[in-house]
């Protein structure tokens, strides 16, 4: 067995030698700089390249179309304007609470504590939000715990992002410990793709917070593709799978990337090999820069369907949409069974 466990230091010097030159990405995959196409570099002043190392060694080398490397790197196309792909296509910066605070489903919330991503994926339909703007400091946790003490069917809070495993174990362990003094409290969610780009991440200090909590701590990772999902992640999912944190995974349905039902169904397979349980299986939000990752509802429905023969119930994720305004995410319904 490899012995990860000296690479612990190392999460953090990861973090802080982000590729972050398109250049220097295609000299390490053996790639000719022509695979940027004008407009590229443009785009990636827009949105920046921003990619962990550990992330650039699953990406196989010499293959401009790796289903890893489409998910990073910035592309002439994300310039195009199209109908209905637009900056805030979920609505979030008008259902902002607080700072920080996004409430918009009744039992949970989103707190968000870094606009930071350790990845930066082109079909974020958060790259045009203006997080830094809207950031709770410490002294903003008094008005976060009176909104939560005057909603009384709160009982989860998520960290969401940005990503929140970019920050610290020390300010972690500070606002879980804050969130786990409200009794109303139950359910502590962290959605993050750290996990996936720098394995290194769950470290045993995270993981000593984790378990020590009184909170029911449930972990939703983000993985695209089974690749994603090398020996080493593997490791350190494990790791938290055996000390009871749940661990789910959540996807999102790209073109060129992930669009077919066998790819879907490996990635289920490696998930669950993990100690990871498919989660949501996301159709594109529609958002400025992304559309040349959008699949038609019917290609999307299509594969579900093959998806569902493929796989048992229990590692078929759910296919939802997020519709601004309304109150969870919602399911699309591929198969009309019309009860006699
Ligand atoms: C997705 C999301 C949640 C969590 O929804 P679940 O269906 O419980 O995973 C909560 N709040 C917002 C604003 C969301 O977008
Ligand atoms: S929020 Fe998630 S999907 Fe968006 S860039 Fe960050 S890691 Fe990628």
């Amino acid at each position: 067995m490899i012995n990860y466990l000296y690479r612990e230091q190392n999460w953090k010097s990861q973090l802080n030698d982000l590729i972050t030159d398109p250049h220097e990405l295609l000299r390490i995959l053996s790639l000719s700089p022509d695979e940027l196409l004008s407009g590229a570099l443009l785009a990636s002043e827009q949105f920046k390249l921003r990619v962990p190392r550990s992330f650039v060694d699953k990406i196989s080398k010499s293959n401009p179309l790796d289903p890893l490397l489409l998910q990073v790197l910035p592309h002439h196309l994300e310039l195009d304007e199209h109908d209905g792909f637009i900056t805030d296509p979920l609505g979030e910066e008008a259902a902002t609470q607080l700072p920080g605070v996004l409430h918009k489903y009744q039992s949970r919330f989103l707190l968000t504590l870094t606009g930071a991503c350790a990845i930066h994926c082109r079909y974020c339909f958060r790259r045009h939000f203006p997080y830094q703007e809207n950031l709770p400091k410490h002294k903003d946790w008094l008005d976060i715990k009176a909104y939560i003490e005057s909603q009384p069917q709160i009982n989860e809070v998520i960290l969401s992002g940005g990503d929140p495993l970019t920050l610290s174990n020390q300010k972690l362990h500070t606002w879980l410990e804050r969130i786990a003094s409200l009794p109303q409290i139950q359910f502590l969610r962290i959605h993050s793709r750290v996990p996936i780009v720098i394995p290194e991440r769950l470290d045993q200090e995270l993981l000593q917070t984790l378990t020590m909590s009184r909170l029911n701590i449930i972990l939703v990772i983000h993985a695209n593709h089974a690749h994603e999902i090398d020996e080493k992640t593997q490791y350190y999912l494990k790791q938290l799978h055996q000390h009871n944190v749940t661990l789910l995974n959540q996807s999102v349905l790209l073109k060129g990337v992930n669009d077919s039902a066998k790819l879907l169904q490996e990635l289920s397979y490696k998930l669950f090999e993990s100690g990871v349980m498919p989660y949501y299986l996301h159709v594109l939000d529609k958002v400025k820069g992304a559309h040349h990752f959008d699949l038609s509802q019917d290609r999307a429905t299509s594969i579900y369907n093959e998806l569902l023969a493929l796989l048992p119930g229990y590692l078929v994720p759910k296919l939802v949409r997020e519709i601004a305004g309304e109150k969870n995410k919602t399911p699309i319904v591929t198969q009309f069974n019309p009860i006699e």
